[in-house]
């Protein structure tokens, strides 16, 4: 006892919300220690007194033992004064505004948690069956302190053996808020077309007969609604195509297991990281065998998940198929649906059976879309498993609310230096879409206990976020879209100084009232210069472009090559109807409706038109996407390009339409086109690191998940000393819009002291 000191251990990491101070209590009881645990903003601080040897395994325990949901970024051990401790106590929050970080995502069920389904007397066989480090958390939470009174479990009453549980710190489910069983818990219900059933035996027996059968049903998720049906029933695919009215975009897909999975994709280290991770996101991988044609319509990239939920794998043990779709539960672009009876009325006209269950689901998670490129995770779509876990910063964010863009939107709120991005809520077009997200924005006001003292937006006037920041009463300021996009990509890596931008993407209003897209910046958080740019090129008929590419390709070659390209004898001129090309001319010669655009997505739509890859698109990006889909990774050619002012392509358009003439493969001609972009990318950067002197380069924009240009353009920088900075936990499309514009609005007032 003599050598006995205090020793305070500080924890830094996402490790709260996450039964983190009960294992360390368990721990400390395990190592016979003393003291106190206690969550405070910057992680989680312990307090114990022993000798020194004990200690130091004592933390390093703390790291490699940490609850599968955390992730701890650091354990420092220093003396401190010494007291002397009778027991080990969890010392409570008693500050409201640390408990914010309490509110974790959802997680996916645990391994010890599949095993009590079967040996545990009362939980046997029980699908909503979860512990402190797995089950629901962000889609029941409805206020805090996160208690089980404050979740949509407060309904049900705790059994004596759950709640013996759940008050014991030595079990793994000591105040796990969702604790339940079979005794006590929520329950499923299937719904045949008005018939009920309620016995989970007969559910699974009858949900798998209807999904072999080659029906659609729908089943209540995690964070909503989802429809499934047999992966490789090509003829139900197609079925639920039409009746979902979605005719383009690949179909997500649930594979029984990993092994399975490694038969119908190619799955590297990191890959299989991220598809066993707790967050079980969708992840786009490499195709080997094929399911269902009608998934992936063309692409040889397959959307992946893993079960996530108890119901998923008895499921899986009933189905005897190796994947399932497994897709968004809403019609066409509206937002999945999480009541029990809105399903009933709007699914059951894709679905023949829907599945419910007497839970709630308060804040709506759609499945979230992850990638892997130069071995890194990079998010496409944050929600389930990611939101809402906070980005920390340096800057004080406090009080900010950023609206985000239009598609694929989130918003975001500043908490202290905290970034709180919301889930996913989708393209602001539609009214369903809107009043999720205004829902949304009314509950992270009450969760988070955040009210707004100013607003950021984008330029664009026309964003329904940008209406809807303008209604909410605080002063606003407006961002430009490129210049947030950057800002994101910094926001991730912690940067706040001068830089490189590059942002590529669809399309985002300039501060010339141009469409921007295909932008180089010398920028910092508070303000950016534009460098250069692509080449203007006037978009006939405005928005309508997005959907039909063909209409920039022949705006691209009457730019460069004149009214004489309708003479060329490559099939895209031949199959050309020619008066409406003939009223497109002449509405660009008289600047009717044909904004001029840099866009970098535009020139891809361009190219892909061109080539025959893709004329008319049906979902958002197909065009870029099926150009991606077609290149020969072997290849190292490229076309010219010119870079004075601006970044011109007339040149590449010129030498594309030979190699048309000259009949050279589509894969060809978009791999050469493809390593042009990157080319001309760094032979800019290369231009300005030598007038500025500045060698961080930051990238962002919807054009960098194209996974070809990210690789390659990462790569081949690093190569040529620069420090380059691409978004991972973020994503680089406008969904990661939001946090930039909080920074800059942090960082501007910051400045300017208002
Ligand atoms: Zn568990
Ligand atoms: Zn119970
Ligand atoms: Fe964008």
């Amino acid at each position: 006892m003599k050598n006995n000191e205090t020793y305070l251990i500080h924890v830094k990491g996402l490790v709260q919300g996450v039964g983190f101070r009960p294992f360390v209590y368990r721990l400390a009881h395990r190592f016979h220690l003393n003291g106190t645990v206690e969550n405070s903003n910057d992680g989680v601080f312990v307090r114990v007194t022993g000798n020194f040897k004990d200690i130091e395994i004592f933390a390093k325990a703390i790291e490699t033992e940490a609850p599968v949901a955390s992730n701890v970024d650091s354990v420092d051990v220093k003396k401190i004064d010494f007291e002397d401790f009778i027991d080990f106590k969890i010392v409570k929050s008693k500050n409201l505004s640390e408990a914010i970080t309490d509110i974790s995502p959802d997680i996916a069920v645990c391994d010890a948690c599949l095993d009590d389904m079967k040996t545990q007397p009362h939980r046997i066989e029980y699908p909503f069956i979860n512990c402190t480090n797995c089950g629901p958390r962000f889609s029941i939470i409805k206020d805090l302190p996160y208690d089980r009174e404050k979740t949509t479990m407060a309904p049900f009453v705790m059994c004596d053996a759950c709640r013996s549980e759940y008050e014991d710190v030595l079990d793994r489910r000591f105040h796990a808020q969702p604790v339940a069983c079979n005794t006590c818990g929520p329950v499923y219900k299937l719904d045949i077309s008005g018939e009920k059933i309620d016995d989970l035996p007969e559910i699974l027996k009858n949900i798998s007969l209807l999904i072999k059968r080659g029906e659609i049903v729908a089943v209540k998720g995690v964070g909503g609604f989802q429809i499934a049906c047999d992966a490789q029933n090509e003829e139900t695919v197609k079925r639920l195509r039409k009746l979902k009215s979605r005719e383009g975009k690949p179909f997500a897909v649930m594979f029984s297991g990993l092994d399975v999975l490694r038969r119908f994709a190619y799955i590297n280290d990191v890959e299989e990281k991220s598809l066993t991770s707790w967050r079980r996101p969708i992840l786009i991988l490499k195709e080997k065998e094929k399911l269902a044609p009608s998934i992936s319509v063309g692409f040889d990239t397959i959307g992946a998940m893993l079960p996530y939920m108890p119901f998923h794998y008895q499921l899986f043990e009933h189905l005897d198929l190796p994947a399932i779709v497994l897709t968004s539960g809403n019609i066409s672009d509206e937002p999945i649906v999480i009541e029990n009876e809105e399903a009933l009325e709007k699914l059951s006209g894709i679905a023949g059976a829907v599945l419910t269950y007497n839970r709630e689901i308060y804040n709506r998670t759609d499945d979230s879309v992850a990638m892997v490129v130069n071995n890194r995770e990079r998010i496409i779509r944050r929600s389930r498993g990611y939101s809402p876990e906070p980005v920390n910063l340096e800057l004080n964010v406090d009080g900010i609310f950023a609206a985000g863009a239009e598609l694929v939107n989130c918003f975001c709120i500043g908490k202290g230096n905290q970034a709180i991005m919301s889930q996913h809520i989708g393209d602001l077009k539609n009214l369903e879409t809107l009043e999720f997200y205004s829902e949304a924005f009314g509950r992270f006001k009450k969760l988070f206990r955040f009210e707004p003292s100013v607003a950021v937006c984008d330029m664009h006037p026309d964003y329904l976020s940008s209406r809807f920041a303008n209604d909410i009463g605080v002063p606003v300021i407006e961002v430009q879209h490129h210049h947030a996009h950057i800002a994101s990509c910094m926001a991730e890596y912690g940067l706040d100084e001068k830089v490189i931008g590059v942002s590529f993407d669809g399309t985002g209003l300039g501060d010339d009232g141009n469409i921007w897209g295909g932008e180089f910046f010398v920028c910092d958080l508070a303000d950016y210069e534009r460098y250069t740019h692509f080449d203007y090129v006037p978009l006939p008929g405005g928005d309508t472009v997005t959907k039909e590419p063909w209409r920039t390709a022949v705006s691209y070659l009457y730019k460069y090559i004149g009214k004489e390209f309708l003479n060329l004898q490559i099939p895209f001129v031949e199959e050309l109807d020619f008066s409406k090309a003939e009223v497109m001319l002449q509405a660009i010669d008289k600047k009717i409706n044909c904004p001029l655009s840099s866009s970098a997505g535009r020139l891809f739509d361009a190219v892909a038109a061109l080539t025959g890859v893709c004329g008319v698109s049906k979902f958002h990006a197909e065009a870029p996407m099926r150009l991606e889909s077609v290149v020969d990774y072997r290849m190292h050619h490229a076309y010219p390009f010119d870079f004075g002012d601006t970044v011109s392509f007339g040149n590449t358009m010129f030498d594309i339409v030979d190699d048309l003439l000259y009949g050279e493969s589509v894969s060809e001609i978009s791999t050469k086109f493809h390593n042009t972009v990157i080319n001309s990318i760094l032979a800019v950067v290369s231009q300005m690191r030598k007038e500025t002197g500045l060698d961080k380069v930051v990238f962002s924009g919807g054009t960098f998940q194209n996974r070809y240009i990210l690789s390659n353009v990462e790569t081949i920088l690093t190569l040529e000393g620069f420090k380059v900075y691409t978004q991972s936990r973020i994503p680089s499309n406008d969904a990661g819009i939001a946090l930039g514009q909080l920074v800059i609005a942090a960082k501007r007032r910051e400045i300017e002291e208002w």
